[in-house]
């Protein structure tokens, strides 16, 4: 790796990691986090139109393998669909690998990745990047000394504002308005003291389409309690990414895609934004640690949303 002020020095003990899919999301994100973190060196990248500067570039994932056995790790950030064949490549050539969310298309192909990175004796990691967003550690330390009595999650956001564009995340795999939302069910998974199971989901169309626009879910709560989802992504102006709680204690809320905590109105806590900080260093922790972390429960209740789901069809879509 070089720069016009000469080569650049590898970060001492960090692991040679490549990136696939050089979107959005990599170059918001992962690129940055690399590059400032001391977990990992980027060394490689793989993308079909795109190319990372100072680093050497190939268009398929395959041609990378082949071409740098020096890289250790693999970070899939390519939409979900195209995920499942690239994992099973790095895996099989004995790399750990990091998927973005959701971790696949299907249930049964992020659990045939989770055996073959078993028997391979290498990392998978399914990230879900909102369970490190500021507040949510803070939010179920919370939750877990008083009785929840009822959740409501509102997600409602702009589909044209945060995914410009995207083809893709309106195709059959990509899950449409789920893909926002199963950011609220990693939280919900991570913090709710019961498991909760899907109940019923409205699921809305646009005419268009083959994925939902919006969609209304309640969950079964063993405890007996109310527990609601409100999808949408046609939510123009202001944008709500909040979880509110009913307790004990009176009424909490997490709010801001999870960065912050009241409860009873008063701050619990908030902070900065640090999300794929924390999934490389948790990354390299599972690394070091020779172990994976592959939980689906948030992509379950997106799955049992498409078997329980009324379809109701809307208005088309286009960008
Ligand atoms: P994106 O920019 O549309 O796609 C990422 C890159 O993947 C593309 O630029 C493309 O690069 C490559 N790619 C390979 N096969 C593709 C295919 N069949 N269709 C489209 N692109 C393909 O998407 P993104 O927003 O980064 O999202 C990628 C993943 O990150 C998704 O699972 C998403 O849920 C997750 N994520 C996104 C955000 C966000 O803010 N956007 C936030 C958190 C997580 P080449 O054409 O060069 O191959």
């Amino acid at each position: 790796m070089t720069t016009a002020d000469g080569p650049v020095p590898r970060k001492a003990g960090a692991r040679s990691i490549a990136i696939v899919g050089v979107g959005k999301i990599a170059r918001d994100q992962h690129i940055p986090t690399i590059a400032t973190g001391e977990d990992f060196a980027l060394l490689a990248a793989a993308s079909r139109n795109a190319v990372v500067g100072d680093v050497e570039c190939f268009e398929t994932l395959e041609a990378l393998l082949a071409a740098r056995p020096d890289v250790e790790c693999v970070s899939l950030c390519t939409p979900p669909q195209v995920r499942y064949a690239d994992a099973r490549r790095a895996l099989e050539a004995g790399r750990h690998v990091m998927l973005e969310k959701p971790p696949g298309a299907t249930l049964a192909e992020v659990q045939d990745l989770a055996a073959l990175a078993g028997a391979q004796g290498v990392t998978l990691f399914a990230t879900w990047h909102s369970r490190h967003a500021a507040a949510v550690e803070a939010a179920k330390a919370w939750l877990a000394a008083r009785e929840v009595r009822g959740v409501e999650i509102t997600w409602k956001e702009d589909v044209r504002r945060w995914h410009p564009g995207q083809e893709w995340i309106w195709e059959p795999g990509a899950m449409g308005v789920f893909d926002p939302g199963i950011n609220a069910l990693s939280i919900l998974t991570a913090i709710h003291p019961r498991r909760l199971h899907l109940a019923s989901a409205d699921l809305y169309f646009p005419e268009n389409r083959g994925t939902p626009i919006a969609a209304d879910l309640a969950f079964h709560d063993p405890a007996g309690h109310p527990a609601t989802a409100a999808f949408d992504w046609r939510q123009e102006g202001d944008q709500t990414w909040t979880i509110r709680f009913d307790t004990d204690a009176g009424e909490a809320l997490l709010s801001d895609g999870g960065a912050r905590f009241t409860a009873g109105g008063e701050t619990v806590f908030a902070g900065p934004d640090h999300e794929y900080a924390g999934l490389y260093a948790r990354f390299a922790e599972l690394i070091a640690a020779g172990a994976s972390e592959v939980d689906l429960s948030p992509m379950i209740h997106v799955a049992d949303a498409f078997t329980l789901g009324r379809r109701i069809v809307v208005d088309p879509f286009h960008f």
